[in-house]
């Protein structure tokens, strides 16, 4: 590999952003800030053989998954995506080919969202390691934090739950194996037409998916110091996973991550606004409640009618 071919191989000939000063070719990047937005900015690292293997990914969608996690970051602040940075860290034996592959995974998100690409760094090492940095754009007053829910919230998720780990199990056993399930893993869709959609929802508490339902839900808790109560028979599962022993199914839906939905909270008036406004569009499904403010929050799984305390790792008891 030779950087400075590289280099004029993914450096964009334009750039979809006139907000982009100087992108790629200069010491370092310049941008003008756009007027009136909160600049947001999420950073994501991605290590071979802890993160991916390449026995069942490609490069491109390597590429493709590590821009999909930064994005789902922004989605679930409520930003819009402008620009993003790439720094690798590569074995020598990489071709210029295989490492523009990667790139080619990012653009085709880029494309779809709009985003530059505006800088990066490149340095050898004895596996791949990749790191994206993205830069987003929200307007002060709609920031979804986690610590905007209230009581009496409703609390939502986007999508179905569990699918992407799934997914893994199912290429675990067959690396070759394609379909709805390995694909949520490899090149998962983060949301975010689920921003652009809810735009007129003024307050709304907001994580996405990474580490998994009962953790993000216990990070909102906390943050807000309030409980939240969900209902088993309420969370949204694929009809094709419902056959899955209830113990393995439960670490599905509750403990794994990197869905990429969303699970946020809003004010059952803002529900009815957020339902219409992604209504056919989007799924979004409501899982239970914001129950009370507390200095002693928790998060509660009610499942055939009784209620259990729901921990971080997904694990419940009474
Ligand atoms: P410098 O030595 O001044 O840091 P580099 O030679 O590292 O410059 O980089 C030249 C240009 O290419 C810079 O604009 C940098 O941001 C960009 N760049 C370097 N590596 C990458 C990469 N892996 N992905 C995207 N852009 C990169
Ligand atoms: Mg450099």
């Amino acid at each position: 590999m030779k950087e400075f071919e590289f280099i004029e191989k993914i450096k964009p000939s334009y750039y979809r952003n006139s907000s982009v000063i100087k992108g790629i070719g200069d010491d370092a990047a310049v941008v003008s800030p756009p007027n009136g937005y909160e600049l947001v900015i999420a950073s994501d690292t991605m290590v071979e053989d802890i993160h991916f293997s390449f026995e069942y990914m490609q490069l491109s969608d390597i590429g493709f998954r590590v821009l999909a996690a930064n994005l789902s970051d922004l989605a679930a602040m409520g930003a819009r995506p402008l620009y993003y940075a790439v720094n690798i860290a590569v074995p020598s034996t990489y071709s210029d080919e295989q490492l523009t592959d990667l790139y080619v995974g990012m653009n085709e998100l880029a494309q779809k969202y709009k985003l530059d690409l505006i800088g990066g760094d490149t340095v050898s090492a004895n596996e791949l390691v990749i790191t994206i940095s993205v830069f987003g754009k929200v307007l002060p007053n709609r920031k979804r934090l986690r610590s905007y829910a209230q009581t009496n919230d409703i609390v939502f998720v986007t999508g179905n739950l569990g699918e992407a780990a799934y997914g893994y199990d199912l290429l675990q056993s067959n690396f070759l194996l394609e379909n709805y399930f390995t694909n949520r893993h490899k090149r998962p869709i983060p949301r975010i037409d689920f921003v652009e959609l809810t735009d007129s929802v003024i307050r709304m508490s907001l994580n996405d998916l990474s580490d998994g339902l009962a953790s993000e839900l216990n990070e909102i808790a906390e943050a807000s110091q309030a409980t939240i109560v969900i209902h088993w028979d309420d969370l949204p599962i694929h009809s094709k996973m419902t056959n899955i022993e209830i113990e393995q199914l439960k670490k599905y839906v509750l403990s794994s991550g990197e869905d990429f939905e969303l699970v946020g909270t809003c004010s059952p008036t803002e529900w009815d606004l957020l339902k219409e406004a992604t209504n056919n569009q989007l799924p979004v499904t409501p899982i239970g409640k914001v129950t009370a403010e507390t200095s002693t929050p928790e998060v509660y799984l009610t499942i055939n009618e009784t209620k259990t305390i729901l921990c971080k790792s997904g694990y419940s008891h009474g």
